[in-house]
């Protein structure tokens, strides 16, 4: 089995704790996970400052199971976090932490919040994102469960184990993740680029369905009980799992791209959670988001996402004083973006995802960055940079 699946009736907590352990126990055990002094991260999705009850947010009961049964039976430290929505700063997160109930899931099980709201510039070396921030929660912890929610999502269709680790980018720079990607398919490109960068630290992803939001999610829809846990050390194979409860897996975004990646198999047979996925019991009453791909920034029209574009993110720019004409970056670039003309590179800006490829590959260091208001607006807003942690 590599996708466990229990039944968790409510959000009481000797009840989610019963579910907790039978669940670590059909995985093979909490000790396959974590080890006796280990600095342990919950990465929670904790959107922005709203109730449990809204079924927006990973309820603190599950937060509490887990981590009390981590440092009770193994003695591990226990760090719950996240960066979500808005500014990732002690002040943001403390109001987050209390109307989210992270601090009550603290106080019941021993583990403490996250306060280190640093972050550093990590190589991804994805398909379009080759570096990325990254909170220093995330990489300061020796293992990592994603402890993600089960909702819809108006962009990506459903949002559970991958798309909770968008909020690995602190605050206001998801801002810009989001202009950079405006267009679904190389967001969901992103969204695995993430996961591909993460995964070697996450050691098992859980994922609150006991109560999940369905209709209009992530954050405006309605709640709806499910009443299971769904976990697994696969976050594709999780969230495969759990969209066999409302639809079929094949229609959603990321999961067509985690096929055409390889990541999963057209027949989802290397996925076992105990049963056929098609003997998965359907959700009574569920209705999915009216049109994916619709969230926000996306509904707008292309040239205000343009516009937007523009002025939050960095621009790349051709030094043509530098560049030799090797064509390196044309080659490379993922979007077709560059063509060599009169032995220099040209950059088409209405193509260009700003995946940054070129700058990085170029071995004149002709490519440079142009750091626009709105760039430096997200950055200034969006914590505390430390690209060296002796500094
Ligand atoms: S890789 Fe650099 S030098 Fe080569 S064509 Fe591109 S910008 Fe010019
Ligand atoms: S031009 Fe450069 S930054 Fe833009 S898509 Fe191509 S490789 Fe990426």
């Amino acid at each position: 089995m590599n996708v466990a699946l229990v039944d968790c009736l409510s959000y009481d907590l000797d009840s989610v704790s019963a579910s907790v352990d039978l669940l670590f126990e059909k995985l093979g055990g909490i000790d396959k996970f974590v080890k006796k002094g280990q600095k342990v991260l919950l990465k929670a999705n904790m959107v922005r400052q709203m109730s449990p009850d809204k079924a927006a947010t990973t309820h603190p009961a599950i937060l509490a199971a887990i981590a009390k049964k981590i440092i009770s039976e193994t003695g591990a430290e226990v760090v719950i976090g996240d960066s979500p929505g808005g500014l990732y700063t002690s002040q943001h997160m403390s109001s987050v932490y209390r109307i989210c109930g992270i601090n009550e899931a603290c106080e019941l099980s021993g583990a403490k919040t996250n306060n280190d709201f640093g972050y550093h510039e990590v190589i991804v070396d994805g398909k379009v994102i080759k570096k990325m921030e990254c909170i220093d929660a995330f990489l300061d912890a020796d293992v990592v469960i994603n402890v993600c929610k089960f909702k819809t999502h108006s962009l990506t269709g459903f949002s559970g184990c991958v798309k909770n680790l968008f909020g690995l980018i602190p605050g206001l720079l998801k801002v810009e993740m989001h202009t950079r990607f405006s267009d679904l398919n190389p967001f969901c490109d992103a969204l695995l680029d993430i996961e591909g960068f993460a995964k070697n630290k996450i050691c098992l992803h859980v994922m609150d369905a006991v109560v999940g939001m369905h209709k209009n999610g992530p954050t405006a829809g309605d709640p709806i009980a499910i009443n299971k846990l769904i976990a697994g050390e696969n976050p594709h194979y999780v969230d495969i799992v759990a969209q066999h409860m409302f639809c079929d897996p094949h229609e959603m975004p990321v999961v067509m791209k985690e096929i055409e990646r390889g990541l999963v198999s057209e027949t989802f047979d290397e996925i076992d959670c105990g049963c056929p996925l098609e003997q998965i019991e359907k959700i009574s009453g569920f209705i999915p988001v009216e049109s994916v791909g619709s969230m926000s920034l996306y509904r707008y029209p292309k040239f205000v996402r343009k516009f937007i574009k523009n002025i939050s993110s960095q621009k790349v720019k051709i030094k043509k004083d530098m560049c030799k004409g090797c064509g390196k970056c044309a080659v490379h670039c993922p979007n077709k973006a560059i063509t060599i003309e009169n032995k220099k590179a040209h950059i088409k800006q209405s193509q260009c995802i700003r995946c940054y490829c070129c700058q990085e590959l170029c071995p004149f260091l002709a490519v440079g960055l142009t750091k626009p208001f709105g760039y430096r607006l997200f950055r200034r807003l969006s914590g505390r940079s430390r690209r060296n942690k002796n500094n």
